[in-house]
């Protein structure tokens, strides 16, 4: 298969960073693919991995000759990254990046990157609560969306190339503005977070012997939200302060709801909990029609030991 770039840059190595690495080796869409990161450790993991051709805790002369940048880091260390390497980039390199918040691209890169380098904002959205470049896998993106939020000024051809770039890899992308991006996510992805680290930090300051109870009976509801509250700390951190308005946004529409199914319990009013519950039910299906989950019945199922 011909490449479609010669030589990728890819700041990061994490979780997302190195699955890129995986399917676009896997795909031989590229010729050479260099690697930073931000620790000798994760460098040599890395190496170990055989993920790249170079490594290097330089990000400077890790970019120098890439014509398709990808960051795969943080979103605080966006601004940093931006300052090192922008003097650095070859006329014409593609930056993309893989994002959980897209305003901060705007905002923390473009001012840092000369005229005559793309920037075409990108979140693949697909991952896992695991991070490191041990735990990353090449059908990550398989079937899902990534989703680029250009702006009207962003170099058409830049866009066709990281839009082919993801559909190459299994995705289908989609392209919208930074802030509905933003808005979207921080309902989909961001709220059920949040959500999740409420609940598991309720459980941890409840009085010792019900805590250890809640362990025990965790696989009753409560140990699907201890596995979204394992996230990796940095990078939730970074998406709740980056997308701020539209969290703060979706947190109080979702206060108002739980004030209403609170006030229903306490008027002890079942019919009014009894259609709230109705209108959610059918949500499972219109998911699983939209090919974002599989019916029970497909998972694969726990084996059950003796
Ligand atoms: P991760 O597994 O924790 O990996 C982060 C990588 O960034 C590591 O290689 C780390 O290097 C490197 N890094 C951190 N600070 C750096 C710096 N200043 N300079 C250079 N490298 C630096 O994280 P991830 O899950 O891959 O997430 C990366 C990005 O993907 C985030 O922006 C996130 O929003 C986005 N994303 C994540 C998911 C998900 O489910 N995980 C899904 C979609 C998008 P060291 O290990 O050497 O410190």
């Amino acid at each position: 298969m011909r490449a479609l770039f010669q030589h990728v840059a890819l700041i990061g190595i994490g979780l997302i960073g190195s699955s890129i690495a995986r399917a676009i080796r896997e795909e031989s869409l590229v010729r050479e693919i260099s690697i930073a990161s931000r620790s000798g450790k994760t460098l040599d993991k890395a190496r170990q991995l055989q993920l790249g051709d170079n490594y290097s805790l330089d990000l400077p002369e890790t970019v120098k000759g890439a014509d398709l940048v990808i960051i795969c880091t943080p979103l605080s260390t966006y601004q940093s990254i931006a300052k090192l390497i922008g003097n650095h980039l070859k006329k014409g390199t593609i930056i993309t990046d893989v994002g959980s918040s897209k305003n901060c691209v705007h905002n923390h890169i473009v001012p840092f990157i000369p005229k005559g380098i793309h920037i075409v904002p990108g979140h693949p959205v697909a991952g896992t609560e695991k991070s490191g470049p041990e735990n990353g896998f090449s059908e990550l993106f398989q079937g899902r969306w990534c989703i680029l939020t250009p702006d009207a000024n962003t170099d058409k051809n830049a866009i066709r190339q990281v839009s082919r770039f993801w559909e190459k890899i299994g995705m289908t992308v989609e392209v919208m503005s930074a802030e509905r991006h933003d808005q979207i996510l921080a309902v989909t992805s961001h709220l059920p977070h949040l959500i999740a680290y409420t609940i598991v930090s309720t459980a941890l300051n409840l009085e010792g012997h019900l805590r250890e109870e809640i362990i025990k009976f965790s696989a009753s509801g409560f140990r699907d939200f201890t596995r979204i509250a394992a996230s990796d700390l940095i990078m939730w951190r970074d998406i709740f302060l980056e997308n701020e308005k539209a969290v703060l946004t979706s947190l109080e529409r979702f206060t108002n709801h739980l004030m209403i199914i609170k006030q229903a319990i306490e008027e002890k009013n079942g019919e009014k909990l009894f259609n709230i519950f109705k209108k959610t039910q059918g949500q499972k299906k219109k998911v699983i029609d939209a090919q974002q989950d599989m019916p029970e019945e497909q998972k694969i199922k726990p084996q059950i030991l003796s």
